[in-house]
């Protein structure tokens, strides 16, 4: 159960930092407003809290962070004025931010003057302003009732005082203690869950990092076949600032998404192979290499354990192909990074979701767990036969549309049936 603590002033602040705070809500509001205009321009019915930012429309200093956290609430603003049929559009009066935590921080206070301090990221990089905070009688008791205290904050400006926001939570009648939550690492987000959040965006600063350090990689690799060539040292090939940066995108999703983990869940992980990770990661376009999604799973491990969180790692094999609607598993359902389409149900969804639910529902699935890879994509096939209602007819209800779109749009192909129950082991041919 949640509840809000909202007037919580920011007056203890001194100027300067307020007009630091001033100057990028002036710069939020605008971004907020252009990303409002630019949906409906493009009829952005159910806009995409994760898709790509329009950032060469949208030119702004806000950092990839801010842009994240304005386009989440221009996507809320949007998707709310469609489904109340409203006909002018919104124009936003007011400064309203609602921040995530990775923009406004909320830490606890060693001072008896104050209870938190926000600390505010800034459009001055890497100058981040600290707010004291002190709560009033009421938001006190409030806090004792409601003891956990949720990330995310919303700043308003009213009258020209700024006010916080804070979303408190506490445990309600019945802990959902059997909630198992599947965890889908890094395809487009760098973690994404069974239960539809995705954190850890490969934002384009990373990707435009991580690009140049896979560049600076093949130069050196170039250098060295040369310098062997000639019996000299040769250099290494780590670039440790984009390494490190890599890594601190990965430990903020992640204990992003371990705060926001419902209370008492248990954790199914991808059971991650070296053959897996190149795969993977060859898939991402690069944007995190292996090694990286190696660090991903490690560090996940280490944080679920401090946490004292149970989880299991489980089969994977095909968890990006099968629809967790009717289990169909097939390599086309899986249109792009992004899409899950399935070809039989025609079950849709984003594809890292799709994959996060199936690793739940592998949690406790001791056949699948035991088998080897090779053996899953013949044991999911015999499965979902035997879900059909005509299973025991020649073609065992299988009649696949002969025709089938390829991602691109442009081929069509037919497609051979998958395969029968005789078979069980075959691909099908595309
Ligand atoms: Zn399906």
């Amino acid at each position: 159960m949640k509840k809000a603590i909202t007037h919580l002033k920011l007056d203890q602040a001194n100027p300067s930092k307020l007009q630091k705070l001033d100057e990028l809500a002036v710069e939020h509001r605008r971004v907020v407003q252009a990303y409002v205009d630019w949906l409906i321009a493009h009829e952005g019915r159910q806009p995409d809290k994760y898709a790509l930012i329009p950032e060469q429309d949208i030119p702004t200093p806000l950092s990839d962070r801010w842009q994240r956290c304005a386009w989440q609430q221009a996507c809320g603003i949007v998707q709310s004025w469609y489904s109340n049929e409203r006909e002018n559009p919104p124009v936003l009066r007011n400064a309203c931010i609602q921040a995530n935590t990775n923009v406004v921080v909320i830490e606890p206070s060693n001072t008896p003057q104050f209870d938190f301090w926000l600390r505010i990221s800034t459009l001055d990089v890497r100058h981040p302003v600290r707010i004291p905070i002190k709560l009033y009688k009421r938001a006190r008791e409030t806090l004792t009732q409601f003891p956990k205290l949720c990330t995310g904050v919303t700043l308003n400006q009213r009258d020209g005082e700024w006010y916080a926001t804070f979303v408190v939570e506490r445990r309600g009648p019945k802990p959902q203690s059997s909630q198992v939550v599947g965890v889908d690492i890094g395809m487009v987000s760098i973690v994404s869950t069974s239960v539809g959040q995705r954190y850890g965006q490969v934002s384009a600063k990373l990707r435009r990092r991580v690009e140049r350090a896979n560049e600076k990689r093949r130069r050196k690799q170039k250098l060295n076949a040369c310098l062997k060539r000639k019996n000299q040292p040769t250099v290494s090939l780590n670039d440790d600032k984009a390494e490190a940066f890599a890594r601190n995108e990965i430990g903020r999703a992640i204990n992003q998404m371990l705060d926001e983990l419902p209370e008492g869940s248990k954790v199914a992980l991808e059971r991650l192979t070296v053959k897996d990770m190149r795969f993977k990661s060859r898939q991402m376009n690069r944007a995190l290499r292996a090694a990286q999604l190696g660090y991903v799973r490690d560090k996940l491990k280490f944080k679920l354990d401090e946490r004292g969180i149970r989880y299991r790692s489980v089969q994977a094999a095909y968890s990006t192909q099968q629809c967790s609607h009717c289990g169909f598993t097939f390599p086309m359902n899986r249109r792009s990074q992004a899409e899950f389409h399935c070809l039989w149900c025609g079950f849709e969804a984003n594809a890292d979701e799709n994959a996060a639910q199936i690793i739940a529902e592998r949690f406790g699935d001791k056949e699948l767990n035991a088998r080897f890879f090779r053996d899953v994509e013949a044991a999911l096939a015999i499965r979902f036969m035997r879900r059909l209602p005509d299973a025991r007819s020649a073609s065992a209800g299988l009649e696949l549309q002969p025709v089938i779109w390829l991602p691109r749009g442009k081929v069509a192909v037919a497609v051979e049936p998958p395969p029968t129950v005789n078979q069980p082991g075959l691909t099908p041919m595309l």
